[in-house]
């Protein structure tokens, strides 16, 4: 448990949920004002999730018989236009099992060097499929239809095949950077041209959508696969989506048993899913806004160097030499404030469901006040 879990769960402060057939304890999102920054992964439900949870009808799902995984995976598709989908524990498997699915051994992936299933993924594209990667350096994290092109090897005995593509959306080491559908379609168009799949690393999707007003049906056209976060900006406890035709997730069902994550009751997970669809997308926009102050915040301080664009709820910046990541996020926590280090002297901090207007202010108000 980290220091910030720690005071969370110190229950000082709790209060209670009650139910008419038990009483829960209720921990409040922040005791002594922490502010966690590290990443919109540690949201916790909030009660009225939590009462959805709990109320929700389970079966087996690894027999497909749980109702509430089955009306999630449902409304999913029907969002995204989608033959089928398939509710995953984590984005990192719906990423592996889609590469998988769309390629053999001695294949080969293209994709930004920035991206997520290159950086995050434990190298599980080799592990898991056999495949190489073919990297390219875009611009925060986005490449061009031109670009792959150029990246797309001819066939030879020697090389590995180009067999698909993946974009990620929004592109979280790009700095939560985010691609339009005019972009998207030329990248679409070349890989029909020249038989590559597409697939899209869409953890962070929904923020880029209540950004640009794009629809999710029009998104859902342009890609084979997509995968989708429950769990980030969504602030649902665990899960993701893995969307595509019958075919597709019928062979990735099989995949997803092999790498454990058949799930039984996952209704109770699937329940929280169902309620962050449709309860907290829209307010993702606060989300956005709170970050671009703290975009506006930094860029004005002498030991920052350079803020990327903030188009979502990621701030990445780089310190003036010789500050290090280390050194800053070592006082920034001394005053109860967290983020997470992006290299040698760059950080990123994430806005969150559980950030407040108030920590807002209290971070602004910390960071003017440091001195280095
Ligand atoms: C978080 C994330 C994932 C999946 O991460 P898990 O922690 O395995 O759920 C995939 N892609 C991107 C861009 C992410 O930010």
């Amino acid at each position: 448990m980290n220091q910030w879990n720690r005071e969370l769960f110190s229950g000082t402060n709790s209060v209670a949920l009650r139910f008419d057939f038990c009483t829960l304890p209720f921990h409040p999102k922040s005791v002594r004002m922490n502010i966690n920054l590290v990443s919109d992964t540690v949201t916790k439900p909030t009660p009225a999730m939590l009462l959805a949870m709990m109320s929700a009808k389970v079966g087996d799902d690894v027999f497909g018989e749980d109702p509430t995984v089955n009306a999630l995976q449902d409304k999913a598709a029907v969002l995204f236009g989608k033959e089928a989908a398939l509710f995953c524990p984590s984005g990192t498997m719906t990423n592996q099992i889609a590469i998988k699915v769309h390629t053999q051994p001695l294949d080969e992936v293209i994709c930004d060097h920035y991206s997520h299933i290159y950086q995050y993924e434990v190298g599980g594209y080799a592990y898991n499929s056999g495949v190489a990667i073919n990297l390219i350096a875009g611009a925060n994290g986005k490449i061009t239809a031109g670009q792959v092109a150029s990246a797309i090897k001819p066939v030879h005995d020697w090389l590995p095949l180009s067999r698909l593509v993946v974009l990620e959306n929004t592109a979280n080491k790009g700095g939560g950077s985010i691609y339009t559908l005019d972009e998207v379609r030329p990248i679409r168009q070349l890989c029909r041209e020249r038989g590559l799949a597409l697939h899209l690393d869409g953890a962070r999707l929904f923020n880029a959508l209540v950004e640009t007003g794009e629809s999710t049906l029009d998104w859902g056209a342009e890609f084979d696969s997509i995968s989708i976060c429950l769990s980030k900006g969504l602030g649902a406890p665990v899960g993701s989506l893995l969307l595509g035709n019958q075919d597709f997730i019928k062979q990735a069902r099989r995949v997803r048993k092999v790498m454990g994550g058949g799930m039984r009751q996952a209704g109770y997970l699937a329940a929280a899913g169902i309620f962050a669809l449709e309860n907290q997308v829209e307010r993702l926009r606060d989300d956005h806004r709170r970050a671009k102050v703290l975009g506006e915040t930094l860029q004005r301080l002498p030991w920052v160097a350079d803020v990327r664009p903030v188009q979502s709820n990621i701030v990445i910046f780089d310190l003036v030499p010789p500050l290090t990541a280390g050194a800053f996020l070592k006082k920034l926590s001394e005053n109860g404030v967290a983020g997470t280090s992006f290299g040698p002297a760059t950080v990123r901090f994430t806005t969150h469901l559980d950030f407040t207007e108030e920590m807002l202010g209290r971070v602004v108000e910390v960071l003017g006040k440091l001195v280095f």
